[in-house]
């Protein structure tokens, strides 16, 4: 069974800091995410796979987004790749979502449109 990835998505739509996670987790690097947003301010959000499990967001991930989303102190991207799919949901810090127009994987960039 694959494992779980991970990448930083950046306002560029740049994936960047992939990492590999178990089947069914995978985590960030938390200190390279603040220290990024301190100093270029340009972390969009966080991309990662669900190998091959559900193409929505789990309980933990709303969690974890939340709780980014009120670190940050405005909407973080969420994107999910699975199997051939990728979807995205803006995520705020009081927890609501809202999925986003389209969003498009092509290679290491991520391309969305709110
Ligand atoms: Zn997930």
């Amino acid at each position: 069974m694959a494992n779980e990835r991970s990448a930083v998505v950046l306002a560029s739509g740049r994936l960047v800091q992939w990492r590999e996670g178990g089947a069914a987790h995978v985590d960030f690097d938390a200190r390279w995410v603040l220290r990024r947003e301190e100093s270029k301010g340009d972390v969009a959000g966080f991309f990662h796979t669900h190998p091959p499990g559900v193409p929505g967001m789990s309980d933990r991930d709303r969690r974890t987004m939340q709780a980014w989303a009120q670190c940050f102190g405005r909407d973080l991207l969420c994107a999910i790749r699975c199997r051939s799919a990728t979807r995205a949901w803006l995520c705020g810090k009081d927890g609501a979502r809202r999925e986003v127009a389209s969003v498009i994987l092509k290679g290491r960039s991520l391309q969305w449109t709110p």
